[in-house]
């Protein structure tokens, strides 16, 4: 009898140790040569296969791997390389690089948010006479290599081309359509390069089918996948999609295609529902994503169980494939390189490697009895119950507090207009007032002196009279460029919420616990394990020492509550917004003591907003009102006076500037250097009356961009926003680029703002 098979979406490429990152950086370093890089990324690949199958997996995902972003794998391989990229080979390296990290020449691509994740892609660009083209079939290349160097046969992955299509832009040049005609034969023939391979599965990831998709959008999906399935046999194609339920199931079953995935997760038993109401075709494998792929929790049996008996009653074994939820690549690699974490959370915790055990053993369970799982659904319990009551779990005060807010309403005391003037009079900034994001340059020297400290290696005097040094020469250096409002350079943090986390009461550290953000950048988020409270101020050491330097203001910098917890592994036995809360109400306090130290400005960074917005239209109005509570709560008890800036970044920002405008904030920073102005527009239409910076300049790239691009930016920004509200600054912080760069940079954008503002003089004087 043909049973149940276990199989993943994907698998962190970053290693277990950042392997991945470090290979990639020492090559663009040039420290290591082309073919080093590729051999040492190819045995990291091949470690990661191994891993898989040695878990036990039947079916294991190829091709999910890449050098830098799978969405720019897949332009790569159909030849969408944009005309400024064309002037290398166009399967090279170095072309894959330029597109993704920019050269002296040429911009970067875009790079925005991969669905609701802390994942970026590189936005391919759909030039006007952009025609696609087969230039390497790398699902085939991959698959051959696993076959034949590890004997593995894998389950080969694409990007499906709708999705990767609707993310990308530029049918302004040429209609949607259009391309996706040019596109399918191409797929097809990936396709069947692949089954004459040999490929028995390959999985084609379409997660725009979670979003809510037009009719019209709908029937390209349908003519698609009609025309692959009439052109290509011999393999089986498993339609995936995650993140959600699928908008329009009843539709999106009946494709022509031998399997679907379904994520049974990430949505409140939606999934679930849609298929006992309509029923699943019974000549479809269903790959069923029960176990959570995207948090870190270990998997609650009884509830996986019931939820993988209520499918297997509309689905039975032999069509069934049971796997994690989403790919693997939003989760840390595996709990066993953790030594230091307390062992109550330890035992509670799963990453990638700790999912695909759980992955197999339930299919194990499915296949042979439930009796085969029930010695670990026992620990499972036994293990809950003792971090339930470990330490730091429960705080009262917390909870009282968070209960006495409940219907109340935070609201600064005075409206923007009055605080306007109040701010004014106090900070008598220029016309078009000049800043930064809030991190400087943090080099070598400033990580290896964290490290020190951290290692015990340097006393704490050492230490901190290493950060006063480094603050004291940046504020000189930002007074020599002439900036107006200054910032300390954050070079006391190593990211921008673990910081804070190792600040706060409920929050645990891990030391290996990376997941990749974008290119070789990773992020470790803390564990929000149990009620988040302050012990002691978190900033206001660093914030006062820098505006002790100089007369100019100098920004508190803080994380706000929303991306805290976003980019935090958050506890489930409470409701996120009741966690954000919490977090919102320490900052309060933080705040508070930054004004008592005499900080008169103060940034709450809320880069990851809008990465939280959920998919589905109808759960976006809650997640943003509990988005703004948060953000008030956190900021709105701040004297008139006291000016609360706020940054976001990497993100489209069009969609919710109704809600940027409820945050109430004085002054707004915003990233749109890379995606070429297109925010500007959503100000043509929204009055937006607050102060705001539209990133001059894009940081993500070592480019160092001319004073005229700037003017041009900021003309271009002008247009539609008032000279009065608008503030000339880079798009986001500074911290992953060098001295000199950033120097050479920010003086362009000084001189930059005062061609400007010389410029606006003699208008207003005209
Ligand atoms: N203040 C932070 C910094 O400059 C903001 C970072 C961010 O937006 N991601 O690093
Ligand atoms: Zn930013």
């Amino acid at each position: 009898m043909k049973q149940a098979r276990s199989s993943a979406i994907g698998y962190p490429r970053i290693g277990e140790k950042r392997e991945w990152k470090k290979a990639l950086e020492r090559y663009w370093k040039k420290d290591t040569t082309e073919q080093e890089l590729v051999e040492e990324l190819t045995a990291l690949r091949h470690k990661d296969w191994k891993k898989q199958k040695e878990a036990g997996l039947d079916l294991i995902p190829v091709g999910d791997f890449s050098y830098y972003d799978h969405v720019l794998d897949t332009s790569i391989m159909f030849g969408i390389i944009p005309k400024r990229f064309q002037d290398t080979e166009p399967t090279s390296l170095e072309t894959y690089f330029n597109i993704a990290r920019g050269t002296e020449s040429a911009v970067a691509s875009s790079m925005t948010k991969w669905f609701n994740t802390n994942y970026h892609y590189i936005v391919p660009e759909i030039e006007k006479d952009t025609k696609p083209v087969l230039l390497e079939n790398r699902p085939l290349r991959y698959y051959k290599e696993a076959k034949e160097q590890l004997g593995i046969d894998g389950k080969p992955v694409l990007l499906g081309p709708v999705t990767y299509l609707k993310l990308a832009k530029g049918f302004d040049k040429q209609p949607f359509e259009q391309v996706l005609q040019t596109l399918v034969p191409l797929y097809i023939q990936v396709l069947q390069e692949l089954a004459a391979e040999g490929a028995a599965w390959v999985q084609i990831d379409e997660p725009i089918l979670v979003t809510d998709l037009s009719e019209k959008d709908l029937r390209f999906v349908q003519s698609v996948y009609d025309t692959i399935s009439k052109e290509v046999s011999g393999i089986k194609l498993l339609l995936q999609t995650y993140f959600e339920a699928v908008e329009a199931y009843d539709s999106v079953i009946q494709l022509p295609v031998d399997g679907i995935g379904l994520d049974f997760v990430d949505n409140n038993g939606q999934t679930l529902s849609q298929l006992a109401e309509h029923g699943f075709p019974n000549d479809k494998v269903l790959a069923a994503g029960v176990i959570n792929g995207r948090n870190i929790w270990r998997n609650d049996w009884k509830h996986t169980w019931q939820i993988t008996d209520a499918v297997r009653k509309i689905v039975p074994e032999d069509r069934l494939i049971l796997q994690p939820s989403t790919s693997l690549l939003h989760v840390p690699v595996t709990t066993e390189s953790e030594t230091k974490l307390a062992s109550d959370l330890k035992q509670v915790l799963a990453f990638a490697d700790q999912k695909l055990e759980e992955t197999v053993l339930l299919t194990k369970g499915v296949n042979q009895g439930k009796a085969i799982i029930l010695p670990e659904v026992e620990k499972h319990s036994r293990n809950w119950r003792s971090f339930a009551d470990s330490e730091g779990r429960s705080n009262e005060n917390v909870q009282q507090e968070v209960k006495r807010w409940k219907d109340k309403h935070p609201s600064r005391a005075s409206e923007f207009s009055n605080r306007k003037k109040v701010q004014e009079e106090k900070f008598a900034l220029p016309l078009l007032p000049t800043t930064t994001i809030g991190s400087l340059p943090q080099t070598t020297e400033i990580r290896k002196a964290r490290a020190n400290f951290r290692k015990g290696a340097w006393s704490e005097e050492t230490y901190d009279a290493f950060v006063k040094e480094r603050t004291a020469e940046w504020i000189a250096n930002q007074e020599e460029v002439g900036l107006d409002v200054l910032v300390h350079g954050e070079f006391e943090r190593n990211d921008m919420v673990e910081y804070f986390g190792e600040k706060l009461n409920g929050f645990a550290f891990t030391e290996y616990a990376w997941v990749q953000s974008y290119g070789s950048r990773c992020v470790k988020p803390p564990i929000i394990f149990g009620d988040v409270s302050l012990p002691a101020p978190m900033t206001v050491k660093e914030s006062a020492y820098a505006q002790s330097l100089t007369n100019k203001p100098v920004k508190g910098m803080l994380t706000g509550p929303i991306t805290i917890l976003n980019w935090s592994f958050v506890r489930e036995d409470i409701p996120f917004a009741e966690v954000t809360e919490q977090i919102a109400l320490a900052l309060q306090k933080e705040i508070r003591a930054l004004e008592d130290a005499g900080i008169g400005m103060i940034q709450v960074d809320e880069p990851a907003l809008r990465e939280g917005l959920p998919l589905k239209s109808n759960k976006q109005a809650t997640y943003l009102d509990q988005s703004v509570r948060a953000f008030l709560l956190a900021t709105a008890a701040a004297a008139d006076e006291t000016q609360i800036h706020t940054h976001m970044c990497y993100s489209e920002f069009g969609r919710i500037i109704a809600t940027i405008d409820k945050l109430d904030a004085d002054v707004i920073s915003i990233e749109t250097a890379r995606s070429h102005g297109e925010l500007i527009e959503a100000f043509e239409t929204f009055a937006y009356d607050k102060g705001i910076g539209l990133g001059v300049y894009d940081i993500h790239s070592p480019r160092i961009p001319s004073v005229e691009e700037m003017e041009q930016s900021i003309r271009r920004a002008l247009k539609v926003l008032d000279p009065r509200q608008f503030w000339i600054n880079p798009d986001c912080g500074l911290k992953t680029r060098g001295i000199k760069e950033t120097l050479a940079s920010l003086h362009h954008m000084q001189q930059a703002a005062q061609n400007i503002r010389e410029q606006q003089k003699t208008t207003i004087l005209q």
